[in-house]
């Protein structure tokens, strides 16, 4: 086995970049509404492959704005759960349709295709382009469904405990949840890359070397990300076994890492 992937315990899959937010904080820049988006039945397919090979406890479904494109992570996970990969992720904003029976719909699927874990991206800059309504909808038709465990997974500007305008309102919109009965997961603290560096300059050091806290050892990967045309690595999906394109990986010819985002 490629000792450079040895350790691989987590398939990530960028459905799509299209996004329904325009979020000054978002890591990857600007997005627009439409796009490229993974193909979902050969997303499954490379699960199945990896999940033989590699000793995988998570799958997790991201973008962009993962719900453009439901079907696609539907097989995803149904895929991860039919392969026993214990953690099904997906990280949605939760606003793909202001249509109720289409949110009802899509949370009922969401939960039939396996997803055990939903973490719902609501937070001051989220909810600055965002609709909260709909979202709302959303996260109560996943409870009604079923879903076993979604949380909220907000952005924090410098630190959680930060008293900065953006955590206040963060902290405002996480207690409407909690009425629901959605609590916050821990989240994530926005790094100075993509439009986080533009907009929200005056909150980092911007002479520093940028951290980006999803980078990968490149010498051990132990999570990989499926771009929305299928590349991953030096490789592509769709036209070769994942385990092949892992096979042959070396932090000497690509890039390797994850874009973990939202
Ligand atoms: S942060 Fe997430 S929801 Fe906001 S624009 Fe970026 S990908 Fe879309």
């Amino acid at each position: 086995m490629n000792r450079y992937t040895a350790n691989l315990c987590r398939l990530e899959f960028v459905v799509t970049l299209a996004c329904t937010g325009r979020c000054r904080h978002c890591s990857e820049g600007d997005h627009s509404s439409s796009g490229e988006f993974i193909d979902g039945d050969k997303a499954a397919a490379a699960v199945l492959s990896a999940a033989k090979a590699y000793k995988l406890d998570s799958v997790m479904t991201f973008g962009g704005e993962p719900l453009l494109c439901p079907e696609a992570v539907f097989n995803i996970h149904a895929a991860a759960k039919k392969a026993g990969i214990p953690k099904r992720q997906i990280i949605t904003n939760g606003f793909f349709s202001r249509d109720p029976e289409k949110i009802t719909l899509c949370a009922e699927r969401l939960v039939e295709s396996g997803i055990n874990a939903i973490l719902l991206s609501a937070d001051a800059f989220h909810q600055e382009t965002l609709p909260l309504g709909p979202v709302v909808e959303f996260a109560k038709a996943c409870l009604k469904a079923g879903a076993e465990d979604i949380r909220l997974n907000p952005a924090w500007l410098v630190s959680p405990d930060d008293r900065n305008q953006y955590n206040i309102e963060t902290r405002r919109i996480a207690s409407e949840f909690e009425k629901l009965g959605v609590s916050s997961a821990k989240g994530n603290v926005i790094f100075p890359q993509g439009n986080a560096r533009i907009y929200l300059a005056d909150y980092f050091d911007l002479s520093a070397p940028v951290v980006n806290p999803y980078d990968e050892d490149p010498e051990d990967l132990r999570a990989v990300s499926v771009s929305p045309d299928g590349s991953l690595l030096d490789g592509s999906i769709y036209s070769e076994d994942i385990v092949e394109i892992l096979e042959r990986y070396s932090p000497k010819s690509c890039v390797g890492g994850n874009s973990y985002d939202i």
